[in-house]
């Protein structure tokens, strides 16, 4: 039996982290969750799995949900910082299952990871805003960082049984997000809701919208330049429109191995937690290459996607650069979808930030957390009149 903590359990990889674990009751248990502000989907997690230890964003839910379970004996509630904490170190978890969406998830992650948990990672902004550090203390404790974001699942699939000398390059896939068939021109004056419309995935609103602005390749290019321990020059990116394929590694003899199959977060998440083991996914749809009949790749176009080029630039600059890319990112996405700042402003706003900082070599935790929310306030002072 693995015991899961589970963080942004009511998210879109939360909710399907809770679909994994429910297949297979006999092989999972969640035993700690923390949620934002959907506190619905947090009293039927409660009824169902019988967590115990629940986090809420605020102290209203968690003091609302106190109340409502007042004799439940192995039931606590804890809220904000200090609660999100608690459930990613939750003594009788031996698994982090981190779906927490941006870099709030980075201090509970560093502390689960001295707390000896290994960590299924679908937070991607944890390693784009302190990958350094997050390595370095998974190396120190012996920890393993298992990925679920889908491509780096695909790359980390395609390195078992491999050397990662032999490796000669990452090749990440990329379906080109809910605008892949418009020109530059044709983005002006896009909607949040057309945005929000990914023709392969259904995912949650952010990374739905840096999926179309290709901000989400750039942050998984630095995702896997932490995972994997490979330069910028040795990853690659390639649009892929079908999503079928999940990314590659070539190595040097010219072999490229693929991980395939249909797009379902279902399949990394799972694997993520039965590693390196496999468990059968009941009742999902398998691929059928026949049924596809075509799969179109192209090269990506790095003039269509600025942010794309930003991720690159800031990635090869390391230090504080990635923190700053990824809170405008965060901040400007915000502003986007509370309709203070048209769909091609993001890209602007992200830019001004990043020509503004003056990176820092190896910052520590304190440095990375100021710049962070410097950075943030930067975006802010420019959207607030808006
Ligand atoms: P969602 O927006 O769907 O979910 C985010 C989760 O985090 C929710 O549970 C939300 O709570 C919670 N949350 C948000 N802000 C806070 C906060 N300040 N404090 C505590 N909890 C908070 O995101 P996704 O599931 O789409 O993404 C999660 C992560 O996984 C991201 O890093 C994303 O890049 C990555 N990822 C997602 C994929 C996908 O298919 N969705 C694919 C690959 C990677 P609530 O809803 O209760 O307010
Ligand atoms: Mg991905």
């Amino acid at each position: 039996m693995k015991y899961i903590s589970l963080l942004g359990a009511t998210g879109s990889i939360g909710k399907q982290t809770a679909d994994v674990v429910r297949a297979h009751p006999d092989q999972f248990k969640i035993v700690a969750l923390s949620a934002g502000k959907n506190i619905d989907l947090v009293r039927m997690y409660i009824k169902e799995f019988e967590p115990e230890l629940v986090s809420v964003q605020t102290k209203e839910d968690y003091e609302l949900l106190k109340s409502e379970y007042p004799n439940r004996k192995n039931l606590e509630f804890m809220y904000g910082d200090e609660g999100i904490t608690a459930v990613a170190v939750y003594d009788q978890a031996t698994v982090l299952v981190n779906a927490v969406i941006g870099s709030v998830g980075l201090y509970p992650t560093l502390q689960a990871i001295k707390a000896g948990k290994d960590i299924a990672i679908a937070n991607k902004e944890t390693l784009v805003t302190a990958g350094h550090l997050v390595i370095d203390e998974a190396k120190k404790a012996g920890v393993s960082l298992l990925p679920v974001d889908s491509e780096h699942s695909a790359i980390f699939q395609a390195l078992q049984g491999e050397k990662e000398k032999n490796i000669e390059r990452l090749v990440i896939t990329a379906s080109g997000g809910s605008f892949r068939d418009r020109t530059r021109e044709e983005l002006q004056g896009v909607t949040v809701e057309e945005a929000l419309n990914h023709p392969n995935w259904s995912m949650g609103a952010k990374i739905t919208i840096d999926s179309a602005s290709m901000m989400n390749k750039g942050l998984e290019v630095i995702e896997a330049h932490w995972l994997f321990d490979l330069p910028y020059e040795k990853i690659d990116v390639v649009l892929h429109r079908e999503s079928i394929i999940h990314s590659m590694v070539e190595f040097h003899d010219s072999s490229v191995m693929a991980q395939l199959g249909t797009p379902d977060m279902r399949v990394p998440i799972q694997y993520a937690l039965t590693y390196p083991d496999r468990l059968p996914l009941v009742g999902r749809k398998r691929l059928n290459l026949a049924e596809a009949g075509k799969l179109h790749f192209s090269e990506m176009d790095f003039t269509r996607y600025p942010c794309l080029q930003f991720a690159y630039k800031a990635g090869k600059m390391g230090g504080t650069m990635t923190t700053v890319l990824n809170a405008a990112n965060e901040a400007a996405v915000a502003a986007f979808l509370s309709g203070k700042v048209s769909f091609l402003e993001i890209e602007n706003l992200i830019e001004r930030a990043l020509n503004k900082h003056t990176v820092i070599a190896s910052p520590d935790l304190e440095t990375i957390q100021e710049v962070d929310i410097m950075t943030r306030k930067f975006i802010e002072s420019i959207v607030k009149d808006r």
